[in-house]
């Protein structure tokens, strides 16, 4: 049966390895790197993920500054947050909590964001830099999932990757990573003929759809490798996108949920963040960080 990728132990790693990096980082250019994170209403899922985020920003020796605005807040007064955002110098990062209350517009909000702050990577300049391979920031959750991939099979080069989900978050820019590292990609969507089919041919399955047990264990070729990045919440509690006990007899190695794929998303904005601040400051990081 397959091998569990650890995506815990994966993002405690990464997580101290930045915080070694930040301390050099701070040592050369004597300021912490900061990131600014903005939660507009009370949804209790996104505040739990705003809390998650300021305490690992803490933790890698980075600012953490959080800024919690109303769920009547317009659009104009969101908009000269992030513009002053934009301005401040103590700010490497910038990320605006998602989903907006309905009377603010998301897209005029991103593209409000400073491409190089944008550690989200959701910004069409950053999409951009990412499809034609220029340095730019990446989504964090396709990130972290390119991250537990090289860990568990090392060189990617020339095997067949299926992702299941076309999403501008996850599904989109986890085709091009996978595509920048060399794979054979097929993105799979709700209007695919035959996905079993589809699913069949993969070395590497990536599920990102948001349906409890969408992909089941017939499809997956012997020795796969699956990355599930589907988070539903049932009866049963968290799910994935992948039916787990069926899957991981036939898989090579697979992620749980939840401990795969969620500990890597906010491993990476970290990253991001640091990333985002020592190009402001010409500082140099490892390239494989
Ligand atoms: P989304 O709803 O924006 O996109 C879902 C995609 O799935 C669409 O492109 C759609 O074409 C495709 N799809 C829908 N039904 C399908 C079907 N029957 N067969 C094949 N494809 C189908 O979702 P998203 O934002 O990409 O998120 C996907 C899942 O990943 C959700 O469960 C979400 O909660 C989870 N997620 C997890 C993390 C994390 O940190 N682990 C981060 C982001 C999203």
């Amino acid at each position: 049966s397959a091998a569990i990728i650890d995506g815990k132990a994966a993002a405690q790693a990464l997580r101290d390895r930045i915080a070694d990096e930040v301390g050099r980082f701070r040592s050369a250019t004597r300021r912490a790197p900061g990131l600014a994170v903005v939660l507009v209403g009370e949804d209790p899922a996104s505040a739990v993920y705003v809390r998650s985020k300021g305490k690992a920003t803490i933790a890698a020796g980075m600012e953490s500054f959080e800024h919690r605005l109303p769920a009547d807040t317009s659009e104009e007064h969101l908009l000269a947050l992030v513009e002053k955002l934009n301005h401040d110098p103590t700010v490497d990062g910038i990320l605006v909590q998602l989903p907006l209350p309905a009377q603010i517009d998301e897209s005029a909000i991103i593209l409000a964001i400073d491409p190089d702050k944008d550690v989200d990577g959701f910004h069409p300049v950053n999409a951009g830099r990412l499809a034609t391979g220029l340095p730019g920031f990446v989504p964090c959750t396709p990130l972290g999932c390119l991250k537990l991939l090289q860990a568990a099979l090392g060189d990617l080069r020339g095997k067949e990757a299926v992702v299941v989900g076309r999403s501008n978050i996850v599904g989109k820019p986890m085709a091009l990573l996978l595509l920048g590292a060399d794979c054979t990609v097929t993105l799979a969507h709700s209007r695919t003929r035959d996905l079993p089919e589809v699913v069949r041919r993969a070395d590497i399955v990536v599920a990102a759809v948001g349906r409890p047990g969408l992909v089941r264990g017939e499809w997956i070729k012997p020795g796969a490798a699956v990355i599930d990045v589907g988070i539903n919440r049932t009866e049963g509690g968290l799910t994935g996108d992948v039916d787990y006990p069926a899957a991981s007899a036939v898989a090579g190695a697979i992620t749980p949920v939840p401990g795969g794929v969620g500990p890597m998303t906010i491993a990476c904005l970290i990253r991001n963040t640091l990333v985002a601040a020592a190009r402001r400051d010409g500082h140099l990081l490892p390239a494989d960080l």
